[in-house]
């Protein structure tokens, strides 16, 4: 950074100490990951310079022969790692991607369904205060209060009675695995769009830890910052089974992203996923995807047997969610120690929170970052460990500190 350092030392210096403390702390929020090297010097490089409204071939600026080849380089990449007909990388993030959808394929005031918010669906999938809900007709679907699982007959029935035309599968805080076959069964039996947001568990999917929605669905989005480990941005997907069902689709997404929503593609950021979908396609990244899954299955267990309530008992994914009622806590004042402590998580509600969204009763975490260190089974126990000293006794909080940024040099960020 010798250039910024003297031009800018300020900024310099702020990038310096978050260098020190993603070193020296434990990244544990599930949708967070750490970028390789190859991947930022793709994103802060020169193609952040450039205009390229439209697509390959069909631009409305000139000079753009490097980035149609890198844009088409990007797109084949994408449809060879998830085995998808058609992808659109320009989305600037995953809720754009999101909001592409609804103009492709609905009209305002038309019915969507999605996982409710505090149930672990994400905001775009028809959360009140956000723009799904206010410009069409948004029914949210729950989990079963007793398993807090999708009860996909429930589901499948209401999906029934409300007939949306777009249902939105996925989430930000379900630490089980989707039924997508079942799922699309309640889908197709009313004939709406059915969208899987793959946005936390892109990676999982990609490296064979998490089955692959695309045979069951019509639509794929994703953003490519979380478990698959690549800059911020977003994808849109189109499967074999959309196009069967609407042959216009990938062209309706398309015209969504441009001219419907966006402007210019960050032509950078999508070299950065490029980069990243060629990481990701590596027998290495498959070990990763399944180490992922391995180390949070081990941190949960490790987690019981010091007394933590999980939802849904356990994990079979990236993530846990930790229901902190009985150690007399809340998620904000555990989320405050441990971050204290050099381990960052999110505050999260827990599935029928009797407590209000922001002082909820649960804490969110996942692996994949720390997994990108190298850290394995041994490490969740010992990380269990200090989740346990840390909840139970606000003093062991400096204590824990130093023995976190000890243990961290051993797992160096990617070099
Ligand atoms: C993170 C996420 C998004 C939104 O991505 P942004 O990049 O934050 O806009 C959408 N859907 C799901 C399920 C997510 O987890």
């Amino acid at each position: 950074m010798a250039k910024l350092k003297k031009q800018d030392p300020q900024i310099a210096k702020l990038i310096e100490l978050e260098t020190e403390r993603q070193k020296t702390s434990l990244e544990m929020i599930p949708s967070e990951n750490h970028s390789s090297p190859a991947v930022r010097e793709a994103l802060g490089s020169i193609l952040t310079d450039k205009y390229a409204e439209g697509y390959p071939g069909k631009r409305y600026y000139s000079g753009l022969q490097y980035y149609d080849i890198l844009e088409n380089l990007c797109i084949d990449r994408a449809k060879k790692l998830f085995h998808v007909e058609h992808v659109n990388v320009q989305p600037y993030s995953g809720s754009p991607a999101n909001q592409a959808v609804y103009l492709a394929v609905l009209n305002p005031g038309e019915t969507v369904m999605g996982l409710a918010l505090p149930m672990g669906g994400h905001l775009t999938h028809g959360w009140k205060v956000n723009f799904s809900a206010k410009f069409f007709n948004s029914v949210q679907y729950v989990v079963d209060e007793k398993t807090n699982l999708i009860d996909y007959e429930a589901v499948k029935k209401q999906v029934q009675e409300v007939k949306p035309k777009l249902m939105w599968v996925g989430a930000t805080a379900y630490p089980r695995v989707f039924d997508w076959a079942k799922l699309a069964e309640a889908a197709d039996s009313v004939g709406a769009y059915l969208a899987a947001d793959i946005a936390h568990i892109a990676g999982l999917v990609a490296g064979g830890a998490h089955p692959s929605p695309v045979p069951y669905v019509h639509i794929v989005t994703t953003t490519t910052h979380k478990t698959l480990r690549g800059p911020r941005g977003g994808m849109i997907m189109v499967t074999k089974k959309g196009l069967e069902k609407d042959p216009e689709l990938a062209k309706k997404i398309d015209k969504a992203i441009f001219p419907g929503l966006q402007g210019g593609p960050h032509m950078h950021q999508i070299a950065g996923i490029a980069v990243c979908l060629k990481e990701a396609a590596t027998p290495a990244f498959k070990k990763y995807a399944k180490q992922i899954v391995k180390n949070a299955k081990a941190l949960a267990e490790a987690l019981k047997s010091y007394g933590f309530k999980l939802v849904t008992d356990g994990t079979a994914n990236h993530l846990i969610l930790i229901d902190l009622r009985n150690k007399n806590i809340s998620g904000g004042d555990a989320a405050t120690r441990l971050e204290e402590a050099g381990i960052t998580i999110n505050k999260n509600t827990i599935p029928y929170d009797p407590a209000p969204p922001f002082k909820p009763s649960g804490i969110r975490l996942g692996t994949p970052a720390i997994t990108t260190r190298g850290m394995k089974e041994k490490e969740m126990k010992k990380i269990a460990e200090w989740y346990n000293r840390v909840i139970s006794d606000e003093k062991s909080v400096k204590k824990v500190r130093e023995e976190i940024k000890s243990f961290c040099k051993k797992f160096p960020l990617p070099k």
